[in-house]
């Protein structure tokens, strides 16, 4: 089974993936967190990446597509996997069509919100830098001011986070990744989730189109 998760960034790609982690035991690929973790380790996917991240823009194709297709390869994949934060352009998608089996369940889940929605939740996101579990100072604070819950690690403000880089990553998203929606819109692989639900609602959904008989 293969979920290839949609939307514009700040529609909860992360935090409904990590839930159906937990519940379908496939593991949870992003494209931003492989990256981000190129750009802490300094290699030299990283050292390329990192100007185009900070800017809010997309990173080469070409950079993005060997990352992913050798990430899909190993063998945490064999029962599938949820896909976010790919494909990002219908160059992306084409290259994903051409590499997954067609006998595999694909769902195409698109996660619609709207933009005030994406900045509130965008803005007052942290992150631990030590585990990775993500927080909000609204909707999610940590126990402990600036400290994640879960390790004990300090929490730190994406750098795209910040207002106007999230306005970036909008106008990047409606100029390159929306069309990406139309490319499974006509191949009709698409399903439309609200993302302003409950994460729990949004999750019991996604399931609901992959397991039908589960829930
Ligand atoms: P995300 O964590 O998905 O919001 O991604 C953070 C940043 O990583 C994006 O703003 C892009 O700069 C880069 N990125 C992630 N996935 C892709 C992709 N599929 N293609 C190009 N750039 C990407």
């Amino acid at each position: 089974m293969i979920i290839i998760l949609l939307g514009p960034p700040g529609a909860g790609k992360g935090t409904q993936a990590k839930v159906l982690v937990e519940k379908l035991k496939i593991p949870h690929i992003s494209t931003g967190d492989l990256l981000r973790q190129n750009v802490k380790n300094n290699t030299p996917f990283g050292i390329e990446a990192r100007g185009y991240m900070e800017k809010g823009e997309l990173v080469p194709d070409t950079l993005v597509n060997d990352m992913l297709l050798a990430r899909i390869k190993v063998d945490d994949t064999k029962n599938g996997f949820i896909l976010d934060g790919y494909p990002r352009n219908n160059a992306q998608a084409k290259i994903l069509e051409d590499k997954l089996d067609k006998s595999d369940g694909i769902y195409v889940v698109y996660l619609q919100t709207s933009e005030p929605v994406v900045i509130q939740r965008l803005s007052g996101r942290r992150v631990c830098t030590k585990c990775g579990a993500n927080f909000h100072l609204k909707n999610m604070p940590p126990k402990k001011e600036g400290i994640c819950d879960i390790c004990g690690g300090a929490l730190y403000q994406r750098p795209d986070d910040h207002e106007e880089t999230i306005k970036r990553r909008l106008d990047v998203y409606l100029k390159e990744t929306a069309s990406v929606v139309d490319y499974y819109d006509k191949k009709e692989m698409l399903y439309r989730i609200s993302a302003d639900d409950d994460p729990d609602i949004v999750v019991d959904k996604i399931i609901a189109l992959a397991k039908p008989n589960r829930i």
